[in-house]
């Protein structure tokens, strides 16, 4: 009796295992593939956060407060040597295309207006004809890359897609300047405008010029004009209402949740400010923190959501942004509120300070937690790498690739590739002021040598990264094999880009190309 007790009641386990066994495989065969959010700040230096992307703290790190950040580092794995291109839209073309910069010729900033040329004049060069309106997702638009996106992509395999924050792909008065016209399903707060006119609900996002709304008044917010809703905070709770719909409906989401945060105007975000206050910043400094914890306070947000809605699981997020932070500041006498040390310069530069970036990617049962991966990785590696994720193979898009997959270093963040070859190219004037190298400049770096092209002096540079990261030895006249060798490698991607060149003004004769230069 009691043994058939014992039989009937081990049956009826099995049977109720089976079934929870069977309702989980049923749940997630109906979205077996991953969810994405990619997670992009702009104008966020490398070293403006508490986990250290160097190989120890500095002081800069003790300075900033990012537990979020660092509670992704350790569920994930933190990249050291994550590049994008020295300002905004060029890493956001590259990242909507997976083209290099020097390739779809977006090389610098686009101006909200449309036809407007962002470039300063330079005294010694001409500007280049570079693609002014920036992105176009139809073809035969004036000053335009035409591409197809990575959203339109994702949307045609059964994503749907959300975009919240800022755009900056194109230019008003272009299909590119609307999330909408590029794969995005919804649109938060996207235009084309760079940075918002303010940060603050009570200020409706705006700042206006005589008594008429400011033409970077963030837009599609009003629900939150008048309150005390920060704009970081405002686009991450729009963000994650937005995808209620997906969850609910179990289908996977693309979120591209693009900060406007940290970049200037450097509006004081009340629930954080104190703190840097009494650890002693002045006034823009403090600022400037507490904007960077308002962003992470967003992460945060972001992290407890998929924990509440318990799909963590089956979300990739990934930490990046879209350059260097501000390192030459004219308003503070040439001294901004922020610095890369030990990184060499800022935003705008080609050197490390105005390319690399604090990257972090999360995707629990493919990459182990706390890991971190030395292997040198470039904004244009995120299209092919999301798409690797979902499984789309053979994409077909208008545009060429340049972009390599990273998903081979989320497996094995031991990877190493040294015979890779990367490039930035910035034929433009950035700023009215002079700085070290911000403007007309490329670079070039394979295994831990990288090479930099100042055209306006024709002069080349040398530095060893392992021994050097910040750029201080200049080795090409002790190693000119290495500059002749990197120069020809360089010179012969350009040229099969058929990248744009600048003339001197003097002579109206052309730069000359990188492997043309003498060592001086
Ligand atoms: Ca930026």
């Amino acid at each position: 009796m009691l043994i058939r007790f014992a039989r009937q009641l081990s049956i009826a386990m099995i049977i109720a295992l089976l079934f929870t066994r069977f309702n989980v495989s049923s749940q997630s065969a109906s979205q077996s593939k991953p969810n994405i959010i990619v997670f992009l700040v702009d104008d966020m230096g490398w070293q403006d956060t508490s986990v250290p992307f160097w190989n120890k703290p500095t002081d800069f790190n003790r300075r900033f407060h990012t537990p979020n950040m660092e509670r992704l580092a350790r569920e994930g794995v933190k990249f050291t040597n994550a590049y994008a291109m020295p300002v905004c839209t060029p890493t956001r073309v590259s990242l909507l295309t997976g083209v290099n910069a020097a390739h779809h010729r977006v090389t610098h900033w686009t101006s909200p207006d449309k036809n407007k040329n962002t470039d300063h004049e330079d005294p010694t060069v001409k500007a280049v004809d570079w693609n002014i309106n920036g992105f176009s997702p139809v073809p035969r638009v004036e000053h335009t890359f035409h591409g197809t996106a990575l959203p339109e992509i994702l949307k045609q395999n059964g994503y749907y897609t959300v975009h919240s924050g800022k755009a900056h792909f194109g230019s008003t008065g272009t299909p590119g300047s609307d999330p909408l016209n590029v794969g995005f399903d919804v649109n938060i707060a996207g235009s084309s405008i760079g940075h918002p006119a303010s940060y603050s609900g009570k200020a409706n996002y705006d700042s206006p010029v005589n008594g008429k709304p400011h033409r970077n008044a963030v837009p599609g917010l009003e629900t939150y004009h008048g309150t005390e809703t920060f704009l970081s905070d405002a686009i991450t709770i729009e963000a994650l209402k937005a995808i209620e719909k997906p969850v609910s409906d179990k289908k996977p989401f693309f979120l591209y949740l693009a900060h406007y945060a940290v970049h200037v105007p450097l509006t004081a975000d009340p629930r954080f400010l104190n703190r840097y206050l009494q650890a002693g910043l002045d006034s823009t400094e403090a600022k400037y923190a507490a904007l960077v914890e308002g962003m992470d306070q967003s992460l945060g947000d972001v992290l407890k959501y998929l924990d509440d809605k318990k799909i963590a699981d089956n979300t990739v997020v990934m930490f990046m942004s879209d350059n260097g932070g501000l390192s030459l500041s004219p308003a503070r006498g040439g001294q901004a509120w922020t610095h890369n040390l030990p990184l060499k310069a800022g935003k705008g530069s080609v050197y490390e300070g105005g390319i690399r970036e604090p990257m972090l990617v999360k995707w629990p049962g493919i990459v182990k937690a706390g890991s971190v991966a030395d292997q040198y990785v470039i904004i244009e590696d995120f299209f092919p790498t999301i798409l690797d994720m979902v499984g789309v193979k053979n994409a077909k898009t208008v545009q060429k690739i340049d972009g390599k997959t990273f998903l081979p270093i989320l497996r094995n963040p031991a990877f190493k590739d040294g015979t890779r070859g990367l490039v930035w190219h910035h034929p433009n004037r950035w700023i009215a002021a002079e700085g070290p190298n911000i403007h007309y400049a490329s670079a070039f770096r394979q295994g831990d040598w990288k090479l930099i092209y100042n055209y306006r002096q024709a002069k080349l540079e040398l530095y060893n990264l392992r021994d050097d990261i910040g750029e201080a030895h200049d080795l090409a006249t002790s190693n000119p094999a290495k500059v002749k060798e990197l120069a020809a490698l360089l010179t012969k991607q350009l040229k099969a880009w058929n990248a744009q060149w600048p003339v001197f003004k003097a002579t109206g004769k052309p730069v000359p190309f990188p492997d043309e230069v003498a060592i001086k």
